[in-house]
């Protein structure tokens, strides 16, 4: 019980209290007109009315959720857990990589393949930072990577040229 329902059932308790002391004594209670107010159920009720109406129930705490009316076999339930839409589906589309071997999907991009350029990248990336500085001072001009023993042909003339001393990649094209 709340502090207000409490409250409310000290108030109760002294009137009905007072109610036999006048009737016990003789006196009776004078009745005095009270004023009526004719509105809209809309309007909040009095405190001793919503008190008497939402008393607390043990049932306001439990949560009431739909319990199953049979019980299923468990023939019936490794049945349903095993279907086939809960297994792995089986890939036919799996082929060796043309380049390196490894087993990849068909139409996709080699995972293998991708790691190796992806860091050589970053290693020519990386060059070229140190070269000048940062990304707001490249020029302007076509890139051209030279590995070991590589020197810069004709067509190479205007080119921002960067040079390092490993050996060319297989699958690294000239062109
Ligand atoms: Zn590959």
């Amino acid at each position: 019980m709340s502090l207000s329902g409490f409250v409310c059932f000290l108030r109760r308790s002294l009137l009905q209290l007072e109610g036999r002391i006048v009737q016990a004594t003789g006196l009776d209670r004078q009745f005095v007109p009270a004023l009526a107010v004719h509105g809209p159920n809309a309007l909040p009720q009095t405190q001793d009315e919503s008190e008497e109406t939402t008393e607390p129930s043990f049932l306001d705490h439990v949560l009431w959720m739909a319990a199953p009316k049979k019980r299923r076999t468990i023939e019936i339930n490794r049945t349903r857990r095993r279907s086939s839409e809960f297994m792995i589906k089986v890939k036919n589309n799996i082929e060796p990589c043309v380049e390196c071997g490894h087993l990849k999907q068909k139409h996709i991009l080699c995972g293998f393949c991708y790691e190796k350029i992806r860091k050589e990248t970053a290693r020519i990336r990386g060059q070229i930072r140190a070269m000048e500085g940062g990304p707001l001072n490249t020029p302007a001009q076509e890139t051209v990577v030279l590995y070991d023993s590589e020197s810069p042909g004709e067509a190479d003339k205007n080119k921002r040229i960067v040079e390092t001393s490993r050996k060319r990649p297989s699958w690294f094209s000239t062109h």
